[in-house]
C-alpha cells in the first residue's frame, strides 16, 4: 500500500489541491507528493519508510542539514522559557546585530515572520522613502506572493503557466514594470523613460526561481548605477541567496551594494523568520519612528530566532562555505559528465550552495532562455531519479540546494543514479 497516495488523495479533500504550497503538488511533473515524516543530515525518510537524499532542504533553509542536533537543541530550549511574548527580546537583538555584521549594506533591519513579508515590507518603505509608486522587477524572478509581486513572478506562478496571479487588481498591477533579466539595453531605456517615476527595483541578485540563473556582472552594476542616478531604492530579494550562497549573500559575491536586502529561508534554519534591512534613513521611515506602518503579532518569535541564531552561527565556521561550494560542484561536474556519457544535452552550474541543471546545451541568462529547456526530459529524468531515491526539486524552473550534511558518499550515489537515468532517457 502506497501511504503517500492514500494520504494525498484524503488531502486533496481538505486542503485545496492537498497541499499547503502549489510546487509540492508535483503538477508539473506529474505522480504523487511524497509525504516525509522524518529527516536526518541529508537523508529523509517518507511514509513509506522509503529514504531520500534531499537537494530541496526545505527550498534553502536547512543549510546544515535536517535535524542538526545543535539547532534542535536551541529551539527546545527557547521552548522552555515561553513561546511568544509579543515584546522585545534580548534573542532579538543579537540576531539583529549579526545580520548587521555579517551584511554589511544592512545598517538596520526588521524581523519578520516570512519572506513575503520581507519583500512587501521593504517595497512599501522604499515607497513611502522615496514618495514614488512606480516598481520594478525582472521576469521570472519571485519575489513572495504579495500582490504588487504577483506579476511575471517565477517559481510555483511559473510552474503552473500562470506568472501573474488571478486576484490583483489591475489597479495593483499596473505600477509593477517588468523587464528581462541580464538585459541591460532594456534597462537603460527603461530608466530613460520612466527612471523618475521608480521607487524601487527589486531584484534576485542570483536567480534562484525560475531555476539558477547567474547575472551577467556588467547588468548588476549598470543597475546600481542608474539606481544611483535617478535616485532609485535598489532591493536585493535575497531571501534565497542570503547565507546560502556565501556568508554575506550574492552581493558579497558580485562586488554589487544594494540599498536594501530582503532575507528569509536559511535565517530561520528552518522555523518562520524573514528580515529585511538597509541604509538607516531608509529604514527609518518605519513606525514607530515614521509614517511607514508595518507590524507582525509573531515578528522575531524567539522559538524562531533562536533556530535562526544558531544556524548564522554554526555557518560562521571557517571554511563553511569553501566546503559547501565545493560539495555542490562536485555534484554538478557528475551531472554534466554522466549526461555526456550517455549522449544527452544538458548543462548545469552551481552558485555557493545553490545549483541548476538543464536540458538545454547552455545554461538560460533569461526567463525565455528557461523556457527553452526540455521539460518533458526533466518530468522524466525528476521521476527515474525519485525511484531511486534521490529528491529534486518537483519542477524545472527551481533551482536546488546541498547541505553541509551531504557527503562524498551521497554525491558518488546521486552521480550513479543519474548516470542510470540518462541511460534509461536515451
Ligand atoms: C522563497 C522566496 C520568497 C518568499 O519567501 P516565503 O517565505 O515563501 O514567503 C521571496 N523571494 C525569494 C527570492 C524567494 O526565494
Amino acid at each position: 500500500m502506497n501511504k503517500n497516495k492514500i494520504l494525498f488523495e484524503k488531502s486533496e479533500d481538505f486542503i485545496p489541491g492537498g497541499v499547503n504550497s502549489p510546487v509540492r503538488a508535483f503538477g508539473s511533473v506529474g505522480g504523487t507528493p511524497i509525504f516525509f515524516k522524518r529527516g536526518k543530515g541529508s537523508r529523509l525518510i517518507d511514509e513509506n519508510d522509503k529514504e531520500y537524499i534531499d537537494y530541496i532542504n526545505s527550498w534553502g533553509p536547512m543549510i546544515l542539514g535536517h535535524a542538526h542536533p545543535e539547532i534542535i537543541q536551541s529551539v527546545k530550549s527557547t521552548a522552555d522559557y515561553s513561546l511568544s511574548f509579543g515584546a522585545p527580546t534580548s534573542r532579538e537583538l543579537s540576531m539583529a546585530e549579526l545580520i548587521v555584521k555579517l551584511v554589511p549594506s544592512i545598517e538596520q533591519v526588521r524581523l519578520v515572520s516570512s519572506g513575503t513579508e520581507a519583500t512587501m515590507s521593504a517595497i512599501r518603505v522604499a515607497r513611502g522613502f522615496t514618495k514614488r509608486d512606480e516598481i520594478l522587477k525582472f521576469e521570472g524572478c519571485y519575489h513572495g506572493h504579495a500582490d504588487s509581486l504577483l506579476v511575471k513572478a517565477g517559481s510555483g506562478a511559473l510552474t503552473f503557466g500562470q506568472p501573474s496571479s488571478a486576484g490583483v487588481p489591475a489597479d495593483t498591477a499596473k505600477h509593477t514594470h517588468t523587464l528581462e533579466y541580464n538585459n541591460v539595453q532594456a534597462l537603460e531605456e527603461c530608466f530613460e523613460n520612466m527612471g523618475q517615476a521608480l521607487a524601487c527595483v527589486i531584484i534576485e541578485p542570483v536567480v534562484g526561481n525560475m531555476n539558477l540563473i547567474v547575472p551577467k556582472k556588467e547588468f548588476l552594476k549598470r543597475l546600481r548605477e542608474l539606481c544611483t542616478e535617478y535616485d532609485v531604492v535598489l532591493i536585493f530579494d535575497e531571501v534565497m541567496t542570503g547565507f546560502r550562497v556565501a556568508l554575506g549573500g550574492a552581493q558579497s559575491l558580485y562586488d554589487v551594494i544594494p540599498d536594501m536586502t530582503t532575507l528569509g529561508k536559511v535565517i530561520g534554519g528552518g522555523l518562520p523568520v524573514g528580515a529585511f534591512g538597509g541604509r538607516k534613513e531608509i529604514m527609518q521611515q518605519l513606525a514607530p519612528l515614521g509614517p511607514v506602518y508595518q507590524a507582525g503579532t509573531l515578528s522575531g518569535n524567539p522559538v524562531a530566532v533562536s533556530a535562526g541564531m544558531k544556524t548564522l552561527e554554526l555557518i560562521q565556521q571557517p571554511n563553511f562555505f569553501e566546503n559547501l561550494s565545493r560539495t555542490t560542484k562536485s555534484l554538478v561536474d557528475g551531472l554534466i559528465d554522466a549526461a555526456k556519457a550517455s549522449n544527452i544535452e544538458f548543462s548545469a552550474q552551481s552558485v555557493g550552495g545553490m545549483f541548476g541543471f538543464y536540458f538545454s546545451s547552455q545554461p538560460p541568462e533569461s526567463f525565455d532562455d528557461v523556457m527553452l529547456s526540455d521539460r518533458e526530459k526533466f518530468n522524466k529524468f525528476f521521476h527515474l531519479m525519485l525511484e531511486q531515491g534521490i529528491y529534486f526539486g518537483p519542477s524545472a524552473f527551481e533551482a536546488g540546494f546541498v547541505s553541509s550534511a551531504h557527503t562524498d558518499d551521497d554525491i558518488n550515489q546521486t552521480i550513479q543514479a543519474a548516470m542510470t537515468s540518462f541511460k534509461k532517457l536515451k
